[in-house]
């Protein structure tokens, strides 16, 4: 799959955690991300979440609003004064529930102009009612949340193909469904961006 530098070292993701102090959640993340995205994902040390993207009358953060603050966050921490490296994205991830302006709520969202997309776990927790907490499977869609929200970042759109992790969830029902990996079409789409 494409997606390398012009100095043919693949692109590098930054994980950027938002108060969830969990260093081996992430790595464990990242791997799984490597597996089906051609990049290379470092974990940043966690950063506080930004008051000024909360909507209190919602009780929930505005998606995009909380990524540009994480950024600009992380940019200040790390001594980036400028995120202008093109063959690096950000994926910032939070345990809260997120809104975007026309949507109730998203799991995720991707800004390609900022070149980083945001995860929400908050909605990734639910249970049918009857059943025991599973982490393998909150973890299971975690990862599709993330290789979805990178793919877009990397140019895909959404994916009519059931099975494809490119494919639209807006229920956990079709999170469940969908695998975590890019169908034949999307990946062909990946190696020609
Ligand atoms: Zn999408
Ligand atoms: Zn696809």
């Amino acid at each position: 799959m494409k997606p390398v530098t012009a100095r043919g070292a693949p692109m590098t993701v930054q994980i950027l955690p938002i108060d969830i102090p969990d260093y081996g959640f992430f790595e464990a993340l990242g791997s799984a991300v490597e597996a089906e995205l051609p990049l290379r994902c470092k974990t940043a040390r966690p950063i506080p979440i930004s008051a000024d993207a909360y909507d209190s009358k919602r009780g929930q953060y505005h998606a995009e609003a909380l990524l540009r603050r994480s950024v600009d966050a992380w940019r200040d921490l790390s001594a980036h004064p400028t995120h202008d490296d093109p063959s690096e994205l950000m994926i910032a991830v939070v345990d809260e529930d997120l809104y975007a302006d026309d949507l109730n709520f998203v799991f995720g969202l991707a800004a390609p102009r900022l070149q980083a997309c945001i995860v929400a776990l908050a909605r990734l927790h639910a249970q049918s009612s009857l059943r025991a907490p599973n982490p393998e499977r909150f973890f299971d869609r975690v990862v599709k949340e993330a290789v979805h929200e990178l793919g877009h970042l990397l140019g895909l759109p959404h994916c009519p193909s059931s099975n494809c992790v490119m494919r639209f969830s807006n229920t956990l029902t079709h999170t469940d469904r969908k695998s975590r990996s890019l169908c034949t079409r999307c990946r062909r789409r990946l190696e020609k961006l």
